[in-house]
């Protein structure tokens, strides 16, 4: 079959023939509908040998694609619960099942270190894939997969940081999202279903601040350091109750600090290298700093059935899956409007 690989490191990834994949026992084999693109696997694909072996335990080739749809088309050996023709989401977290937080259903944070399809495990961006069990997948029925697929990351990631911070977000509170992309235009929609917060989108001049608007920030500025004096102006000197930073890298973490306010949470949720400080006085009080990586396996089904009731506006750009490589590069380049999909 075809896949795209990441095959030699700092190189771009390949349009290349790989062997079909069987289906392990427990698990299956799924025809692939659609695969998205996702940062992350840029942040991989940029890492350097020894960090990206030896950090990460990652090994080449890599099959690339952990945002995946698709429909079961063999069952391996006892595999029970599902059908073939089966359409279904890949969960992209695959803990060891064992732990207590593989055991709370926090298999993203898996205590012995989480495998996950399109890194560790082949991915999407391929045919056919091999999923594990029948416990890393959620049932997608009629929904359209190409849609469907960025729920796994674009949308789980946000998801679960809003409802774990949603008691923060109260009429007239303020949510700020930096960097309205693949993440941070999910991250806008839900911030308007799940709460009455108002929403500041901040990104780069141009498309991005109206494509922001476009799917429902109250507010889009430019992402720069003026912007934190502009979000404590908008929100009546209180500063954002809750800052997502989906770009975490370069000036945005210190950006995403001053734009918070008392008993605010700030999150880094992008796959970046950006840090910051905190300590006392240096910081509001009682801000809450922390990171993100991914959610339940539950959280992507409540997704799927909030999608169900109404259909989050997830804006893809479809691309044939030999074409991914070039997808990548424009991904690079800042040339997609929300998620780039590879469809097979
Ligand atoms: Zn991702
Ligand atoms: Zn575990």
């Amino acid at each position: 079959m075809k896949a795209v690989q990441y095959r030699e490191i700092g190189k771009p990834p390949e349009y290349v023939d790989v062997e079909d994949p069987t289906p392990p026992p427990g698990g299956m084999v799924i025809k692939v509908l659609a695969s998205g693109l996702c940062h992350s696997d840029e942040f991989v694909m940029s890492l350097d040998e020894k960090t990206f072996r030896e950090a990460y335990g990652y090994e080449l080739p890599m099959t690339l694609g952990h945002e995946s749809a698709g429909e079961i088309v063999e069952l391996g050996e006892g595999t029970k619960g599902v059908e073939v023709g089966d359409r279904v989401l890949v969960y992209g977290c695959w803990g060891c099942g064992v732990c207590d937080l593989c055991a709370r259903g926090n298999e993203n944070l898996c205590r012995r270190g989480m495998t996950s399809p399109g890194f560790a495990e082949p991915g999407g961006m391929a045919e056919y894939m091999a999923v594990d069990s029948v416990q890393h997948i959620v049932p997608i029925e009629d929904l359209d997969p190409i849609k469907m697929a960025p729920l796994n990351d674009a949308g789980l990631t946000p998801y679960s940081i809003i409802k774990r911070f949603r008691h923060k977000l109260r009429a007239g509170s303020t949510a700020v999202v930096i960097g309205a992309g693949g993440l941070g235009h999910v991250a806008i929609q839900l911030l308007r279903r799940m709460s009455d917060a108002q929403g500041i989108a901040l990104d780069l001049k141009g498309p991005k601040l109206q494509f922001a608007k476009e799917v429902g920030a109250h507010h889009a500025l430019v992402s720069e350091p003026a912007a934190a004096k502009k979000v404590l102006e908008l929100s009546s000197g209180r500063g954002a109750d809750l800052v997502l930073d989906f770009v975490a890298n370069g000036p945005t973490p210190d950006l995403a600090v001053a734009c918070g306010g008392i008993q605010s949470a700030v999150v880094f949720a992008g796959a970046g290298s950006g840090h910051a400080k905190v300590g006392f006085g240096i910081v509001p009080w009682e801000m809450e700093l922390s990171n993100s990586l991914w959610g339940t396996r539950l959280e992507l089904m409540e997704l799927v059935e909030m999608a169900k009731r109404e259909p989050l506006e997830i804006r893809t750009t479809p691309f044939p899956l030999e074409l991914a490589p070039m997808a990548y590069r424009m991904l690079h380049e800042g040339k997609i409007d929300g998620r780039a999909v590879c469809v097979p």
